[in-house]
């Protein structure tokens, strides 16, 4: 059946390209992004009926949006909240000085993990109120937080690891700008958010699946190699990454296939496993069909999960 879904980040790549695949299978889109009416237009080119879309202002760097955003949409949407889409993200490996959030954060963490982590509890309830058959919470991992694939083992410039996360347990503020409260490394950054995002989804099963009914689950939908991701990178990365992952590893994939994906993974029974990380393999194959790839001891380690969970929990203000 046909529900609603909130995706976050839907003004280009995979985001925009989910909220189509999901439009086209009759879903309504909320999508939550910085600029609204950036929004629309990337919706309005792609052709999405307006009449399937609202359009909603979130941050997601910043707490305060978050929660702005999430009041909003509770008075306005008119109708239950059957799916989440956890998409949003930015990526800024030129950093020299970490940038910091409205929190003072570190502002791919902020971005990519607190602030959704926040916006997933802020709305766990409205998702339990609804009806729907598969309610769904998806979210969007990588390839290089996880250690148990060859993407994952290109030590460059570090491997995603949150050590025992002494950089949040100690408030995250600056100067500290890493989980593990070591040097900036912007780079890694992105992976430990990442890599928060893919043990959240863990955390999530566990603790919430029986009681709720919710299925939580990860995924990652090949190498999206000519996305806008990678504005942030030198300009002879953004010409050769895509000819590399197209002829060498076979690792990408285009947009469109990577928004059906995430269309999938919410909308479709063949996805209503809670708990799983879905892959399609880092080699792309025609016709390739999704399996539950195995996490690494990083992205799976109970204790490092709760320990993440609690001092997010705390960054983000719910405890
Ligand atoms: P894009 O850069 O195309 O999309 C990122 C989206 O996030 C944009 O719509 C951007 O909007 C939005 N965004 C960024 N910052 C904020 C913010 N503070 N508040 C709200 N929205 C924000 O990248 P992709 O489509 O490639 O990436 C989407 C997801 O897919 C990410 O989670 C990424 O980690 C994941 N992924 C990507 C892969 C790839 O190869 N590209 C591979 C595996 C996973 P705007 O800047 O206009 O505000």
């Amino acid at each position: 059946a046909a529900g609603t879904v909130l995706i976050t980040g839907t003004t280009s790549g995979v985001g925009l390209n989910a909220a189509s695949a999901l439009a086209k299978r009759g879903w309504h889109v909320v999508t939550a992004n910085r600029d609204p009416v950036k929004a629309a237009a990337a919706a309005a080119s792609l052709g999405i009926p307006a009449d399937q879309l609202s359009h909603l202002r979130f941050d997601l760097g910043d707490l305060e949006s978050v929660r702005v955003g999430v009041e909003t949409l509770v008075a306005s949407l008119g109708r239950p909240l059957d799916a989440l889409v956890i998409n949003a993200a930015v990526y800024k490996p030129r950093l020299k000085q970490p940038e910091r959030s409205p929190q003072g954060y570190e502002i791919s963490m902020a971005t990519n993990h607190l602030g959704h982590f926040l916006l997933i509890q802020l709305l766990l309830g409205d998702l339990q109120r609804s009806s729907h058959p598969s309610r769904r919470v998806v979210i969007l991992g990588t390839v290089t937080a996880n250690s148990k694939e060859l993407g994952g083992k290109i030590p460059i410039p570090a491997p995603a690891d949150l050590g025992d996360c002494a950089g949040f347990k100690a408030g995250f503020k600056a100067p500290i700008a890493m989980a593990n409260g070591k040097a900036f490394k912007p780079g890694k950054a992105y992976k430990d958010s990442k890599l928060c995002n893919m043990i959240t989804t863990q955390e999530l099963h566990r603790r919430l699946h029986e009681s709720t009914g919710i299925v939580f689950s990860s995924l990652y939908p090949g190498c999206v190699a000519d996305s806008p991701l990678f504005r942030s990178t030198p300009r002879a990365f953004q010409t050769i990454f895509p000819w590399f992952q197209k002829n060498i590893t076979g690792g990408y994939v285009s947009q469109a296939l990577a928004g059906e994906r995430v269309g999938q993974v919410v909308a479709d029974p063949d996805f209503s496993a809670s708990g799983v990380h879905w892959s399609w393999g880092n080699r792309q194959t025609k016709g390739g069909q999704q399996f539950s790839q195995e996490l690494s001891d990083k992205a799976s380690n109970p204790e490092t999960a709760q320990t993440m969970w609690e001092e997010s929990m705390k960054l983000v203000g719910l405890t």
